[in-house]
């Protein structure tokens, strides 16, 4: 199995530039300074899985040029996790049935509660999107990739982390529980949650998530989640090697290949 994992956003919550803020001409002028909400895209030999909904979904799709998804998974419903789900009617118009996603029960919760017209009898010829709730499996196959899901813990809240042969994403953490850590060994790529510089209580930030992604020890680590604190350039210069910042459109290769555990 070979799949390829984009990162359709790799901003925080706010988004960057964030509304209200002035920033430099010099960082607004790399377009890896501009980061949309947090998702990501797995596409396997056989079907796309979507990772979250940020609210940019429709724009960060139609970048990548994205004319299907197949199953969604959502971590955990913060707003810039889910904002997007509306736009998924198009591909429940264009397959002509329901949209399986995944989600722990409390967010299923969630979702029909923020969504609930998704849930309602609707007359003919109008358009929503229609959600087929589902508990999250471990393993979740999809699009012909079996991936491995575990659970992080963000502040109090429960968020799904997943791992796929030698990838994993671990986004919107501030633990990982040693049953989910032990199976995050061995990885070639990992993108991690690094919010800010300074210590976040629902997040690692910048030095947790460098002491985090040492002691996990993947080939490389990317960081996402990013807020404004961050600029690209100048940030990866000074990362340590195999360690990196994430960027809207970011493409890795991924494979069942996995090494030692
Ligand atoms: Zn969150």
């Amino acid at each position: 199995m070979t799949a390829t994992a984009i990162v359709l956003g790799s901003g925080t919550s706010n988004g960057v530039p964030t509304l209200g803020v002035d920033y430099t001409p010099e960082f607004l002028a790399n377009a890896k300074n501009h980061r949309t909400r947090p998702s990501l895209l797995l596409q396997g030999p056989s079907g796309n899985l979507l990772v979250d909904c940020a609210p940019e979904l429709r724009l960060q799709l139609l970048r990548e040029g994205i004319g299907m998804v197949d199953a969604v998974l959502i971590t955990h419903t913060h707003a810039d996790h889910i904002m997007g789900m509306d736009d998924l009617r198009s591909f429940c118009l264009k397959s002509k049935r329901d949209m399986p996603v995944y989600a722990r029960p409390e967010a299923q919760a969630d979702i029909r509660r923020v969504f609930d017209y998704a849930f309602r009898p609707f007359p003919d010829g109008i358009e929503v999107p229609r959600f087929d709730l589902r508990d999250v499996p471990d393993p979740l196959v999809a699009g012909g990739m079996t991936i491995e899901t575990m659970m992080v813990l963000h502040g109090e809240m429960t968020v799904v982390a997943l791992r796929l042969g030698d990838f994993a994403y671990v986004t919107d953490v501030s633990e990982i529980p040693e049953e989910s850590w032990l199976r995050l060994s061995g990885l070639r790529t990992l993108i991690l949650d690094a919010v800010r510089i300074k210590p976040h209580p629902n997040h690692f930030h910048l030095d947790k998530a460098i002491e985090v992604a040492r002691e996990l020890g993947a080939e490389q680590t990317y960081f996402t989640h990013l807020s404004h604190d961050f600029d690209h350039d100048v940030t990866n210069a000074a990362l340590p090697p195999g360690i990196a910042l994430a960027f809207d459109g970011l493409k890795i290769a991924v494979t069942d290949q996995v090494g030692s555990r």
